[in-house]
């Protein structure tokens, strides 16, 4: 059997969250009634000239810095020639060959270690329009985001699995929603990803056919479409079939992805500087000032939490990943006196009980902190603290005053415990037999029994002792 790999190489379209749109004063606010954020700039219309908003450039710059790239003293602008009903100009105005920031790169946490993606490039560039299609009046337009700025950060093909992607994709956020620039909203089209993705041999390095999937707009999906086209590469090389280099589509509801347009019909987007525009001229003195507005970013906040708070690399990751976590961890830890059960607390039960693909969380930051410290001084054992944090996820409860008022403490008592191992095995000969007879799963029975028994509440690694050596001694 071959072994194969997929390489894949990411380019995510992110909204910057400016006022008004790049090159008109149009305001950029999401949801306005279709047509009402437009002027003759962005709808196109002859005879009018575009204007470069600065602030997009002090984003984009900003993005870049804070992707470690290096950013152009010199760049320019390009028209891309597109027709397609989203853009009415027949053009969206780009950057081709020198793009505004260039070889970056981001840092990975895998179960298998830290690893390191580059970024080829940051260009800026404006938004298309939207088409709305309905049944009873056809194909309609709204131009309000034509011209709404958008950078394009573009992956080396350093990604080899859906994991990876999804890892990267998040941190990307992550840093972005950091500095500010954009709210990324995946359901407002605002962090947008197209997937370019390979199959080849391991061990070899011819590169096979290249397929792209268009606009994928959350980690779920990204993740689904990714491992769909690994699979429809592998069954085709199996086959002996060919893959026809091509742009596909995710469709959500199969979790397949179809083929949009090929290569023969692909769009030739003859590619020339755009006269309206002068080049964009930065001065390492404006470079520098820019990189001063940028605040603490997540790999800062994860040398903290590993060296401060002794936390995993991998778990620091983890919250840092998202800035809502990070900042919910950084506000519980405040009344914690264990923070990696907090952080366990957080990345595991709360991310579980939390569906949305942005962390929320309506537990207050010193109930939970609370929680971790009953957890960590042994007053409640983690089957207590379990069922206590799906309460809490339902009802903003202080779980001190619970545990006081429902007489939920853990039970150290050696001798009570010991009668109850006592109880529990003269009550279940079978499973003490078996267990004496090597099947090793009867203790989880056994204990079961025991937990049971102390409604939950007995200490679990006392009480397993206790049960070990009470069966012991009867087989002395
Ligand atoms: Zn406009």
């Amino acid at each position: 059997m071959k072994e194969y790999e997929m390489i894949i190489g990411l380019e995510v379209h992110v909204e910057l969250k400016t006022k008004t749109k790049i090159f008109c004063n149009c305001a950029t606010s999401f949801g306005a009634a279709p047509n009402t954020h437009t002027c003759p700039v962005c709808m196109g219309l002859p005879g009018t000239l575009p204007v470069l908003n600065r602030k997009v450039v002090e984003y984009a710059v900003k993005a870049g810095l804070a992707l470690n790239c290096k950013i152009a003293n010199f760049s320019k602008h390009d028209r891309k020639n597109y027709f397609y009903p989203d853009l009415p100009k027949a053009y969206q105005i780009s950057q081709f060959d020198m793009p505004l920031c260039k070889q970056g790169y981001l840092d990975i946490e895998t179960e298998l270690g830290s690893k390191r993606i580059g970024i080829t490039r940051i260009h800026i560039e404006e938004d298309a329009g939207k088409l709305i299609h309905d049944d009873v009046y056809g194909t309609m337009i709204d131009c309000n985001r034509c011209g709404v700025p958008l950078i394009e950060i573009v992956s080396e093909p350093d990604i080899r699995s859906a994991s990876e992607a999804k890892a990267y994709l998040q941190k990307l956020r992550a840093i972005l929603l950091y500095t500010g620039i954009s709210d990324c909203k995946m359901n407002e089209g605002a962090f947008r990803c197209d997937v370019n993705l390979s199959v080849r041999e391991k061990g070899t390095e011819k590169l096979g056919t290249r397929t792209e999937i268009k606009n994928l707009n959350s980690f779920q999906f990204v993740v689904k479409a990714i491992e769909y086209e690994y699979n429809r590469h592998l069954k085709a090389i199996e086959n002996g079939e060919t893959i026809i280099q091509e742009t596909r589509r995710f469709d959500v509801n199969s979790g397949k992805t179809y083929s949009m347009r090929n290569k023969e019909s692909a769009n030739d987007y003859r590619y020339f500087p755009d006269p309206d525009l002068p080049p964009i001229e930065l001065s390492d003195e404006e470079i520098e000032e820019i990189k001063h507005t940028i605040p603490e970013l997540p790999d800062e906040r994860k040398r903290k939490y590993t060296n401060e708070y002794e936390l995993s690399a991998y778990i620091s990751e983890k919250i840092v990943s998202d800035i809502d976590m990070a900042n919910y961890f950084e506000q519980a830890v405040k009344f914690s006196k264990y923070p990696q059960i907090l952080s366990n607390l957080i990345i595991g039960d709360i991310s579980r009980l939390n569906t949305a693909d942005i962390f929320t969380c309506p537990i207050s930051a010193n109930n939970i902190g609370e929680l971790s410290n009953l957890i960590g001084d042994g007053i409640i054992n983690t089957s207590i603290a379990k069922k206590l944090i799906m309460r809490m996820w339902e009802e903003d409860i202080n779980p001190v005053q619970v545990v006081e008022n429902e007489d939920l403490k853990q039970i150290n008592d050696r001798a009570f415990l010991d009668s109850i191992a006592l109880e529990v095995i003269k009550n279940s000969e079978r499973l003490v037999s078996d267990y004496r007879g090597g099947k090793l799963q009867a203790m989880k029975a056994l204990m079961g029994q025991a937990m049971g028994k102390t409604s939950g509440k007995a200490n679990p690694v006392i009480m397993e002792e206790l049960l070990k050596s009470r069966i012991k001694e009867l087989t002395e």
